[in-house]
């Protein structure tokens, strides 16, 4: 079964920006899946629609079977990174990260457990005490992301989750998500420029340009030179 599966898809701003356009696209329970394209061509729009931040103009937006198209953000079952982390300032970094379990009242070993899980996991296990005006970028990026693993959704719209990191880390973080991939089947669409990224994590490649995808396949039929 498809875990997201978009039919003519459309987002328009209130100023007449029509920043996704009749887009149909799938993908499957387990995927990981990269958006590609140039800065302006939809990919932030798209991932913050499938999450229900923003409200579709037209089409239809299911995910793992069930419509969502009109169903409220926080109930789509989906967890979102965005570029600007968004970590609430006068929470820990253990906090920040236990905050979705909280939400829903999850009890404390569970908060306990996932914030060293996920910290482990991103190298943030030393941070945990920390605020978050007392992280680098780059720690806080991750921070972000380990909030959002946190939430157990079984979809993870990242939007440049890695953009911040140095080489290591970056790489750190890619076999965290990708181990994430494999045992807990959680299917990943993240937002990239970076085309070595995409190659390194991504199962199949859309490429974006206005509001449409251009091209969509796995990397190697999207990178491979005509
Ligand atoms: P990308 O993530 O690929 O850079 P975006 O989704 O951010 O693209 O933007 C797609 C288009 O929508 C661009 O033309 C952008 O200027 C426009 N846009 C983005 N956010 C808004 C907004 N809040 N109001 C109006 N137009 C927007
Ligand atoms: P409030 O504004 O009520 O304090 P939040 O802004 O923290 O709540 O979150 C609103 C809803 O969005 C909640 O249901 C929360 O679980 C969900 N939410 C918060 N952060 C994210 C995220 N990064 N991705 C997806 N959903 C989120």
């Amino acid at each position: 079964m498809a875990a997201i599966e978009l039919t003519g898809l459309s987002t328009v701003y209130p100023n007449g920006v029509r920043a996704v356009d009749d887009l149909d696209l799938s993908i499957d329970d387990g995927e990981f899946f990269a958006l590609l394209g140039p800065s302006g061509c939809g990919k932030t729009t798209l991932l913050r629609t499938i999450a229900g931040l923003e409200r579709s103009s037209s089409g239809t937006i299911s995910l793992g079977g069930g419509d969502v198209t009109r169903t409220d953000v926080g109930k789509r079952g989906v967890a979102m990174v965005f570029q600007d982390y968004a970590l609430f300032p006068h929470m820990t970094v253990a906090q920040n990260i236990a905050y979705p379990l909280r939400v829903r009242r999850a009890s404390k070993q569970a908060q306990q457990d996932a914030a060293s899980t996920t910290s482990a996991g991103l190298g943030l296990a030393e941070l945990l005490e920390r605020r978050p005006a007392q992280l680098s970028g780059g720690q806080q990026q991750r921070v972000a992301l380990a909030r959002a693993i946190a939430m157990e959704a079984q979809v993870l719209l990242l939007d440049e989750p890695l953009s911040n990191l140095d080489a290591r880390l970056r790489l750190e973080a890619r076999t965290f998500l990708k181990r994430l991939q494999r045992e807990l089947g959680l299917t990943t669409v993240f937002v990239t420029h970076d085309q070595a990224e995409a190659l390194a994590l991504a199962d199949r490649i859309a490429v974006m340009a206005d509001g449409r995808i251009r091209q969509l396949g796995t990397p190697k039929d999207v990178f491979q030179r005509p």
